[in-house]
């Protein structure tokens, strides 16, 4: 299920990494392999109180500094824009200032729940945090990251504001898989004849969307769950009779979801409508499996398929990752295939690359092909290290994070996917600076 957001922002050095290490405490320091990169993760899930939530440690939003590339900020943006909660922090120690203001107008516009943390009070008595009322966004609760005084109490105040916790009534590993598609694709015809091989669970159980049908099952002891979307809706009779492409529903499943079946009808190939719900699912960093049904119809020679592949390759050049299934949810040609693939782009996507060998790699593909700059600035990549998996996440320390071409970040996925495949997923890059 999709963990709350929260997003940690402020000006530099006002103790943000602090803070985010503070609350993510000791699970950082198990999983992260080198020493010095820890205070630098990206985001980590957290829990507190048993909710559970992603901390995203923005990375500066100094909004006063003219270096700062427009790159960076709509980072730091979208984070605030994808946050359900945001903290933002404030060194007491310095007091208020103008870059405080500048980020709180921000804060304002983007009408989220605001934590303001007056961060570095070691002392109530001694340190003065009270000027930062001004700022609009509430009352300033003083802690001490470094010190971790008072950031229980943030952390209780933080869990009333988090989204109320969707119900998810499947044990942890399940694999969910959404099939999205236009009307008439196939869609139920595939789910029905999964479920028609599978050992289901129940025969339905309401999804956590409202009027939304889960259809759990079981394979070889693994669970998955195929959960709603428009056209299974019609199996139960329930919708309307004039069948639209529900897009938010394809959304929200996506959102869901691990897995994307992306249906096409062998028949009548890709729409554009297809291409922006798929996109929703790259974005979101689903692994996706493209199935043209229907396959039965089409009259073949040993170059149909070749031709399709191309096609669609064309059409959704952005996936260049995701496998291609021909099958026929009639005649169920390939139909064990579907479930294999699942299987497969899951693995691919819970992947790990060891930092060394990932560092390695950077640095053999670097010597063969050195990263774009002109005369004065030129890209150096410092470090790199993978801060997540479902999707392979990479992190790059580079000395100027908008000197990155997106030729050259394409060349380095191509790298990393010659070495490791991660076939199925799509691979995210985050930019860090380092001096
Ligand atoms: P960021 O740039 O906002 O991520 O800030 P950092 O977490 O890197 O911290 C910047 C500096 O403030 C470092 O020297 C920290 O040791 C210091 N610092 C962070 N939190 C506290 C705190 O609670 N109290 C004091 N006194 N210093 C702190
Ligand atoms: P949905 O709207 O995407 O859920 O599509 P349906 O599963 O309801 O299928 C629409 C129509 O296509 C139905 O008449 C199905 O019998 C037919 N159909 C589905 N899959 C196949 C297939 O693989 N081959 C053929 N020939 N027809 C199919």
């Amino acid at each position: 299920m999709a963990k709350p957001i929260v997003a940690i922002v402020g000006r530099p050095n006002v103790g943000k990494s602090t803070l985010f290490n503070r609350i993510v405490g000791a699970r950082v320091a198990i999983v992260e392999d080198m020493p010095g990169v820890t205070r630098d993760r990206l985001y980590q899930d957290a829990e507190w109180r048993g909710r559970e939530f992603t901390l995203v440690d923005t990375g500066g939003l100094d909004f006063a500094e003219d270096v700062i590339t427009s790159q960076i900020r709509k980072q730091a943006e979208l984070a605030i824009k994808e946050a359900d909660v945001v903290l933002f922090v404030v060194d007491a120690r310095e007091g208020l200032t103008a870059v405080d203001e500048e980020v709180a107008r921000s804060l304002r516009r983007a009408d989220k729940p605001v934590l303001l943390v007056a961060n570095k009070v070691e002392q109530f008595d001694k340190i003065p945090y009270y000027e930062f009322y001004q700022l609009g966004l509430g009352e300033p609760i003083p802690v001490s990251a470094a010190e971790g005084l008072n950031t229980g109490d943030l952390l209780d105040e933080l869990v009333t504001l988090l989204p109320p916790q969707e119900e998810d009534p499947y044990p942890p590993d399940t694999v969910r898989i959404a099939v999205i598609g236009r009307p008439n694709v196939g869609k139920s015809s595939l789910v029905n004849a999964i479920l028609g091989e599978e050992r289901v669970i129940v025969s339905n159980i309401p999804g956590t969307t409202r009027d939304a049908i889960d259809s759990p099952f079981e394979r070889n002891g693994k669970n998955y769950v195929i959960v709603d979307t428009a056209g299974m809706r019609r199996r139960n009779r329930i919708d309307l009779p004039a069948e639209r492409y529900s897009v938010v529903r394809a959304l929200r499943a996506i959102d869901r979801c691990d897995v994307v079946l992306m249906v096409f009808d062998a028949t009548e190939g890709v729409a554009e409508q297809d291409k922006k719900i798929v996109g929703y699912a790259h974005d979101k960093g689903k692994a996706v499996i493209l199935v043209v049904n229907k396959w039965d119809l089409i009259e073949k020679d040993d170059k149909t398929m070749n031709k399709f592949d191309k096609k669609i390759r064309e059409e959704l050049s952005f996936l260049h990752y995701a496998p291609t299934l021909y099958i026929s949810a009639l005649t169920k040609q390939r139909l064990p295939k579907v479930l294999e693939t699942v299987d497969y782009v899951v693995d691919e996507a819970s992947k790990r690359v060891s930092t060394a060998d990932l560092n390695n790699l950077i640095r053999e593909a670097t010597q063969a092909t050195p990263p774009p700059g002109d005369k004065q600035r030129k890209l150096k990549i410092f470090y790199a290290t993978q801060g997540g998996v479902k999707p392979p996440t990479f992190i790059l320390f580079v000395n100027e994070p908008e000197l990155m071409h997106f030729s050259y970040q394409r060349y380095l996925e191509n790298k990393i996917r010659d070495a490791y495949g991660f076939e199925g997923t799509p691979i995210r890059f985050f930019l860090r600076k380092r001096d």
